[in-house]
C-alpha cells in the first residue's frame, strides 16, 4: 500500500457544473440556499456559477445575482467559470476573487462545446488569465477530455502535456485535469497524470473525475498516489452526462469524502451537512440523484447512519 496524505482539498463544481446541465430553471433563491448549505458543510472550494454568455446556458444567467446573496464563509474559496474577457469583467462587479477558465484537449469536443478550436480557446485563457493576475484573481483551468473522447476517441498524451506546458508558462494557479465521460482507468491516471505531473508542480494539479462507468474512486487512488492532494465533485452526482442519458455524470462528492475520510484523509467536511445540501437540491430539482453514499444513507434502503463518515 502507498503512503496517504493527511488531508486533501475537495472543490465541489454543483452549482455550476451540475445546474448547467439541468433543463429545468432553478430559482436564484433556491441556488443561494444550494450554495449557503454547501458553505456550512466547510468546503474548501465551491463552484457557484458561470458568467458565460446567458444566450449559452440561460440556467446561470443569475451568476452576478448569487454571488451577491450568497452568504460567504471564511476558509471557503468560491468561483466562478469564465470564458472570455466579457464574463471576467462581470465576474469582477461581481465580487469574484477566483476564476475558472477551460480548454478541452480535444479539438471535436473544445469545437462542439465552445465553438471555437483549441487554439482559439487557450487565445482566450492566455486574455483572461493575464487580465485576471493583474486583479490578483486565482486562476483555475479546466482541461478537459483528457483520458479519451467520445468524437476522437484515444487523446494523444503529447496534445495534454503541450497545452499543460502552455498553462504553467501562463501562471495558472491550478490545472484540473478533467475525465469529462468517465473513461479514465487508474492505469491511464498514473501514466497520464504522473507525465503531467512532470510538467506542473503536483500541488497545483486538481482532477475531475466522473463516475459514468463506475471507475472515479478508484481513479482518486490513483491520482492520490501520484501525488495530488485536490479532487472535484458534485454532491449527489448533480450533473448527469449529456453522452449518456440516464448514467451517473460527475463523481459524486459525499462519495468521495466518505472514502477520504475512511482511509483517515481530512478534507475539513462535515459528511451529514454534505448530505443536507445534497438532498435539498434534490427535493427542489424533484428528482433522484445518482450519489452512491446518498442513496445509502437517504433511501430507499437506508441504514441508521453513523459517526464513521466523518
Ligand atoms: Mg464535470
Amino acid at each position: 500500500m502507498f503512503s496517504m496524505p493527511s488531508e486533501a482539498r475537495v472543490v465541489e463544481v454543483g452549482p455550476r457544473d451540475g445546474l448547467q446541465n439541468e433543463t429545468q430553471r432553478v430559482p436564484t433563491e433556491v441556488k443561494v440556499e444550494f450554495v449557503d448549505r454547501l458553505s456550512r458543510a466547510g468546503l474548501a472550494q465551491i463552484e457557484v456559477s458561470s458568467f458565460v454568455r446567458p444566450m449559452w446556458i440561460p440556467q446561470l444567467a443569475d451568476a452576478g445575482e448569487v454571488f451577491g446573496r450568497i452568504a460567504r464563509r471564511p476558509g471557503t474559496e468560491y468561483s466562478a467559470l469564465v470564458p472570455n474577457l466579457k464574463g471576467l469583467e462581470r465576474a469582477v462587479a461581481a465580487g469574484v476573487r477566483s476564476i475558472a477558465v477551460l480548454v478541452s484537449s480535444s479539438e471535436t469536443h473544445n469545437r462542439q462545446n465552445l465553438n471555437r478550436g483549441i487554439e482559439e480557446s487557450l487565445a482566450d485563457v492566455v486574455a483572461v488569465t493575464a487580465a485576471a493576475k493583474e486583479r490578483g484573481i486565482r486562476v483555475r483551468c479546466y482541461v478537459s477530455m483528457v483520458f479519451g473522447c467520445p468524437y476522437e476517441g484515444d487523446v494523444p498524451l503529447a496534445r495534454v502535456l503541450g497545452i499543460a506546458e502552455r498553462l504553467v508558462a501562463l501562471g495558472v494557479d491550478e490545472i484540473s485535469l478533467g475525465d469529462t465521460v468517465g473513461y479514465a482507468t487508474p492505469r491511464q491516471v498514473w501514466e497520464r497524470v504522473g507525465a503531467v505531473a512532470g510538467i506542473c508542480p503536483v500541488e497545483r494539479l486538481a482532477l475531475h473525475f466522473h463516475d459514468t462507468r463506475g471507475t472515479a474512486l478508484a481513479n482518486v487512488l490513483a491520482g492520490l498516489d501520484v501525488g495530488v492532494r485536490t479532487f472535484d465533485g458534485s454532491v449527489g452526482g448533480l450533473g448527469g452526462c449529456p453522452y449518456a442519458p440516464g448514467a451517473s455524470g460527475n463523481l459524486a462528492t459525499e462519495d468521495l469524502v466518505q472514502m477520504l475520510h475512511g482511509m483517515g484523509i481530512r478534507t475539513g467536511i462535515d459528511l451529514p451537512a454534505l448530505v443536507d445540501a445534497s438532498a435539498f437540491i434534490e427535493r427542489q430539482l424533484r428528482k433522484t440523484l445518482p450519489g452512491r453514499y446518498l442513496r445509502a444513507v437517504t433511501g430507499p434502503c437506508s441504514a441508521p447512519e453513523t459517526a464513521s463518515g466523518r
